[in-house]
């Protein structure tokens, strides 16, 4: 067995970032930015009214109150997208909408709320000081700024930002284009009532949703039988040369044990460049990984809980690198067990399945999710963490313990 770091760390050398390209504002979040964004104007490009109101000179309001108002004459309304017709004289107020440029010789905005109608003239009642509910031109961003660079991961307000500056592409490491395909003999698919040995194929769902859930593009490659030709078929079908559907990252999941008829193991271990790994960790203990024709490939164990935890650990990690992620752990909390979650010592680190709470003081608590079998998925449905026991005895009711959080 191998350790669990050791096994990433393999994994990690021979993933490398996907190329940048220029994807439209809407299908960029979360991907990762892979140029420089400057504003090419100020932001906000001129000086406008955070409010609705009346555009004033500050020294024309001085004295006044709702006992004393100041009445003015209103000479025009500005809207936002319009313009003042005329600078603001001494003794005058404009009308002014939220967003609409200040006009010339005005230096203050009274809000609505603190004005009265007065014929065509209106009441000011308070005093204002030079600036009030300005937004100065460039109070978020300078002309020339560079605003983001590489290896920024765009969120819905990234988006706004560039969308600000007169984007609509942006260079991004693309999503990875990932196949999946299960493999095994004892595999059906839908309602169709099982035949004697069958169980339906549960990995393939969780793991094209998986893919999807890190940002990739799931490819749907099927459900192949123990047989060595339609692996391979598959298999070329998807990577090299001629390929007709490619990728840019294969998942497969069954096949990969010491079984009489994981095929899987033997097409790859004769086209690719596979390492087999036994890794100190329970479940998901099988790996194969390595290079086939030069696309990266993820033999994940069969069993349901396996193969999910085999995805989180290493092929999760190795898609965000993919698209230029650094940080491409999940979260962990230390959390206290309100039960006891007893292993015994296998050398192993052991992942249960849990449910993870935080209570009002920030602490996290954690219980089981369900069953811990390996085939027991509804424990991994019911889950949001994964427990990390690393090898001994486990822990008691009380004691503190390590959870990586799924969602
Ligand atoms: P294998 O690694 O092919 O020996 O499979 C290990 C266990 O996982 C067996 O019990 C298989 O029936 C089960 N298994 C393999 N592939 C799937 C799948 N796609 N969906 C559900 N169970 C599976
Ligand atoms: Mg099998």
């Amino acid at each position: 067995m191998i350790p669990l770091d050791e096994a990433q760390a393999r994994i990690a050398r021979d993933i490398s970032t996907l190329p940048a390209a220029d994807v439209p504002l809407a299908e960029a979040r979360g991907l990762v930015l892979a140029e420089n964004i400057f504003s090419v104007e100020a932001i906000p490009p001129f000086a406008n009214t955070a409010m609705d109101g009346f555009a004033v000179r500050s020294s024309d309001t001085a004295g006044a109150s709702a006992q004393r108002p100041i009445s003015v004459p209103v000479v025009a309304t500005v809207a936002a997208g319009a313009v003042a017709p005329r600078p603001l004289a001494a003794g005058e107020a404009m009308r002014i909408m939220t967003g609409a440029p200040i006009p010339d010789g005005a230096d203050a905005v009274i809000m609505v709320e603190l004005t009265e109608p007065d014929g065509d003239n209106v009441l000011l009642k308070a005093e204002v000081a030079s600036g009030n509910h300005i937004r100065p031109a460039g109070d978020d961003l300078e002309k020339g700024t560079l605003i983001f660079g590489p290896g920024e991961v765009l969120s819905p307000a990234h988006l706004g930002v560039c969308a600000s500056v007169g984007k609509e592409f942006v260079s991004v490491h693309r999503r990875p284009r990932v196949g999946v395909f299960s493999t095994g003999d004892e595999l059906m698919v839908g309602p169709t009532p099982l035949g004697p040995g069958q169980i339906r194929d549960s990995n393939r769902p969780s793991l094209l949703a998986l893919v999807e859930e890190a940002g990739a593009i799931p490819v749907n490659l099927g459900l192949l039988r123990d047989d060595e030709k339609e692996i391979e078929d598959a298999l070329r079908a998807a990577v090299g040369p001629d390929a007709t559907n490619p990728v840019d990252a294969l998942i497969t999941s069954g096949g990969v044990s010491m079984g009489d008829f994981d095929f899987v193991k033997q097409v790859l271990s004769r086209l690719g460049d596979l390492n087999w790994m036994q890794v100190a960790i329970k479940p998901a203990k099988p790996l194969a990984f390595g290079m086939l024709m030069g696309t990266p490939i993820f033999g994940l164990p069969g069993n349901p809980v396996s193969s999910m935890v085999s995805f989180e650990l290493f092929a999760r990690p190795s898609l965000l690198t993919m698209m230029g992620r650094s940080d491409t752990a999940r979260p962990t909390v230390a959390a206290i067990a309100d039960e006891p979650m007893l292993r015994p010592p296998d050398g192993k680190t052991h992942f249960a399945r849990v449910v993870a709470m935080p209570e009002p003081d920030g602490a996290w608590r954690v219980r089981y999710a369900g069953g811990q079998g390996s085939h027991q998925l509804t424990a991994m449905a019911r889950a949001n963490a994964l427990a990390v026991l690393p090898d001994g005895s486990g822990v008691q009711t009380g004691e503190r313990v390590q959870v990586m959080l799924l969602d």
